[in-house]
């Protein structure tokens, strides 16, 4: 099925449910309880275990990943589920050295204590590695804020390989751009903090994947270890993922635009787009991506070029994350990445990009 027609049928999933005069939109239920005069045949029975609100958006996401879907409270509770669900003492995981850095602080500050190996590997080397003995590798493409990107069909070979499991955090991508279970991952992992949501105004994570058994697994996590979401978190995902689409497109096709138009720019120095025919990840993410995404990442001359740069730009927003309407920027050198101080991460929003260029040319002129 065409990503455009898993789109239309998630914007209508309610339909066949509907009676007459029912809401359209779905009702917000934040009950914990549910009326259980006897257990059969009762749909809900304790909020920690199911909520309507959640299964509204966990549809949603099932019809655009083609999979089972499991809601988090947070692209890390979703990390750390699938990673909980797969993993046991002795086992060998591979990292992105270069990939979201929380991922790597919960492996080494409590995957390796509980007897995980934890090996590191750039993202961009990983198409060379060898995972002998990795029980599973997780990859992040591409990967955040660095932007290299690796082969997802070809690390799900290897890895099975090996014997290992491929998780792919797909945060950077969505569903709608990049579909790493159709490449071969056993698990894909997401922060819809970013744009699947899409405001700046809800943290929410899922684990989708299509092997009956190991998604309930990740499903018993939520219910034992009480990393639920919430039921208004849920809501507003809802809402968010019906314009996820359209923000999308504008997005990327804004991305497009300022990355050809930072690339002529004498100031910008290692300026970094997925869909730059010189990027070193071109190729690859010719191969597996729908579009090229929303982010692009580049360097100013010294930390306080690029912070003089944010305080001038009017239509940059410097806030940390991703994804969300208002373009946003940073220097991810203030949060300990392994980047040159004046390396800017940029989130492309839904500006027109006119305007949005303009203010930019300017801040970059001035
Ligand atoms: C933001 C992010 C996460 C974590 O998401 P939260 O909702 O903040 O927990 C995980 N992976 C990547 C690639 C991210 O950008």
């Amino acid at each position: 099925m065409t990503t455009d027609r898993r789109f239309a049928d998630m914007l209508h999933h309610r339909a066949k449910r509907l009676r007459r005069g029912d809401p359209v939109a779905p009702p917000l239920v934040s009950a914990t309880t549910f009326h259980l005069p006897g257990l059969e045949g009762a749909s809900h029975l304790y909020g920690r275990m199911a909520m309507p609100t959640w299964e509204e958006v966990e549809e949603q996401l099932a019809i655009l990943e083609g999979a089972t879907v499991v809601g988090f409270p947070s692209g890390m509770a979703a990390i750390a589920a699938a990673l909980m669900a797969s993993l046991q003492a002795g086992d060998r995981v591979v990292l992105p050295s270069d990939g979201y850095y929380t991922t790597r602080l919960l492996a080494d500050r409590f995957l390796a204590p509980l007897g995980v190996r934890v090996e590191l590997i750039a993202t961009a080397d990983m198409d060379a590695a060898a995972f002998d003995g990795a029980a599973v590798v997780f990859v992040e493409t591409p990967s955040n804020p660095g932007l290299d990107c690796c082969d997802i069909a070809l690390a799900a070979r290897k890895a099975h390989a090996a014997g290992a499991r491929l998780i792919v955090d797909n945060t950077t991508m969505t569903a709608l751009l990049q579909r790493p279970l159709d490449l071969g991952a056993d698990l894909v992992v997401a922060a819809d903090t970013k744009a699947p949501a899409g405001h700046s105004d809800v943290l929410y994570g899922h684990v989708s994947g299509r092997e009956p058994q190991l998604m309930a697994r990740v499903a018993e996590w939520r219910k034992l270890s009480g990393a639920v979401p919430g039921a208004f978190e849920a809501w507003l995902l809802h809402r968010g993922l019906e314009t996820l689409e359209v923000r999308l497109a504008r997005m990327c096709a804004s991305a497009r635009v300022l990355a050809e138009r930072l690339g002529n720019h004498a100031r910008v120095r290692h300026l970094r787009y997925p869909g730059l025919p010189g990027d070193p990840a071109h190729a690859v993410a010719r191969r597996q991506m729908a579009d090229f995404g929303f982010l692009l990442s580049f360097e100013l001359e010294s930390e306080e070029k690029a912070e003089d740069f944010l305080n001038r730009c009017r239509y940059l927003s410097q806030t940390t994350s991703f994804g969300g309407t208002h373009s946003a920027a940073e220097r991810r050198a203030r949060w300990g990445d392994a980047v040159a101080p004046g390396f800017l991460r940029l989130s492309v929003g839904v500006e027109p990009v006119e305007p949005l260029w303009t203010a930019i040319a300017e801040a970059l002129d001035a």
